[in-house]
């Protein structure tokens, strides 16, 4: 969602006629793209800020902005703290980016722009500068009305609004005549979208938008276990070009927990949820996010994460040290429940080496299975690297002259590591040249 943000304002200055600099040293203008999910990130905005006020010094006129989820709840104590910041954009008001930088470097004033908006979400797409020129992310719904107990976005983002699907669809149609046949719908609660004019849900959506011709590869991201309905295990179920791949965040596999997190299901839910989608897609990959150390978290708890890990077999898992966040429920119940950070560095190094070792053997086991891949750049040593539909890394060992990034080619797996997949393009069998007649 952050780096959407970041293409939708690079591409208000663009159509303004700004060019991107090289380094920041350089340049007219900076923003600063926020993230408040987990203090590190927060603290990394003061830090950033720290060096842009020493730039601004030498370049008194530098216009600079800070945009997102920290300017959204820091508001004026942002402008309070970093006097030579010219602007302080919230989530809501990413439309206007270009518009404000203007209106400073013609009246040269200070700006706080943090209203949310309750309607839904129009955006001018045609203006956003996309990183990828075959893979694009398309927001479906904004905010979130989860508010699970550590979580900051239900305030940085707001209440949920859903974009129109007719809007969605004209962005996705554009897209793919573009060349941009795989892309993403988003959504902090993905699932949780409901079309303003016609009250349908993801699936449809998804059903829909598969239907635009030239599409490769429908992805979403983020899926709500408790939303998941009927209509969406049937959309995943129709197949390409709805990808075989499914972000489904647990958070934990305690039901003690998850009951404090107000996540709304448990675990024996969230497993038979896996199920479902497991039964109605057949190779689906399915990937989590686990969060340690959550206050009042025991061993025992912890215990039971590392079970569901083991009994889910996620493709992929992203996990995280709990982080107090301002105005969450859990940042107000006090220090006694709060986790020591060695405590929770431990089970976080046991997740993830859990997880390493459930990946090889998944990996491992697709030795020898073909898959269609999108190539998308280089890796470190020269060689092709893509993804499969269900979201797989994968790098081509044969691909030079072959495959370019952009292109989908089939291959073969040959090796499986934890965090990726070796393969080779099929080389094809040449028929014999026809042999004397003995
Ligand atoms: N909406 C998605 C969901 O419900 O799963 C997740 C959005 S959140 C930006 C991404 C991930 O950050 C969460 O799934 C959670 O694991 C992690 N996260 C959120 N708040 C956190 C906190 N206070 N401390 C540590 N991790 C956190
Ligand atoms: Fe945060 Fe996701 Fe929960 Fe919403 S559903 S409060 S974004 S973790």
């Amino acid at each position: 969602m952050n780096v959407l943000d970041g293409e939708r304002m690079s591409g208000q200055l663009d159509a303004r006629g700004y060019v991107p600099a090289g380094e920041d040293e350089d340049a007219d203008v900076v923003l600063l793209n926020t993230c408040a999910v987990r203090e590190k990130a927060e603290a990394k905005v003061y830090s950033a800020l720290g060096v842009l006020g020493r730039r601004k010094r030498e370049r008194p006129g530098m216009v600079i902005g800070v945009t997102g989820c920290v300017a959204q709840v820091e508001k004026d104590e942002i402008l309070e703290r970093a006097p030579f910041v010219d602007f302080v954009l919230g989530t809501g008001q990413i439309e206007r980016a270009g518009e404000i930088v203007e209106e400073i470097r013609r009246e040269r004033r200070r700006v706080l722009a943090i209203d949310l908006p309750k309607d839904s979400p129009v955006y001018r797409f045609e203006q956003i500068r996309r990183g990828s020129p075959f893979q694009s992310a398309v927001t479906v719904i904004e905010g979130c009305d989860q508010f699970c107990t550590f979580c900051i976005v239900p305030f940085t983002r707001g209440r949920e609004r859903s974009r129109r699907s007719a809007e969605i669809l004209q962005e996705v149609r554009a897209l793919v005549e573009g060349g941009r046949c795989e892309v993403m719908l988003l959504g902090q609660t993905v699932n949780a979208y409901e079309d303003p004019d016609e009250s349908f849900g993801l699936g449809e959506l998804l059903l829909r938008v598969s239907r635009v011709p030239g599409l490769k590869r429908l992805r979403f991201l983020t899926s709500h276990p408790s939303l998941v309905d009927d209509a969406l295990v049937d959309a995943m179920a129709a197949g390409t070009p709805i990808a075989p791949y499914l972000h489904l965040p647990a958070q934990s596999g305690s039901d003690r927990v998850l009951y404090r997190m107000k996540r709304r299901y448990d675990r024996t839910g969230y497993l038979a949820t896996v199920a479902r989608f497991r039964a109605a897609v057949p190779g689906i990959a399915l990937s989590s996010d686990f969060i340690v150390g959550f206050p009042g978290e025991t061993d025992a708890d912890f215990e039971e994460t590392l079970s569901l890990m083991r009994e889910a077999r996620f493709s992929n898992v992203f996990a995280f040290r709990y982080s107090a966040r301002p105005g969450t429920a859990s940042a107000r119940w006090g220090r006694e429940k709060e986790i020591p950070g060695d405590v929770a560095a431990e089970r976080l190094g046991r997740a993830l080496a859990l997880q390493e070792q459930i990946q090889s053997e998944i990996n491992r086991a697709l030795v020898g299975q073909r898959f269609e891949v999108l190539v998308e750049n280089r890796d470190r040593k020269g060689l092709l690297r893509g993804r499969t539909a269900c979201n797989r890394v994968v790098h081509i060992e044969n691909g030079d002259g072959v495959a370019a990034p952009g292109s989908y080619v089939e291959v073969d797996i040959c090796r499986g590591l934890p965090n990726s997949l070796i393969a080779r393009i099929p080389v094809p069998v040449t028929a014999m040249p026809e042999g004397p007649p003995w």
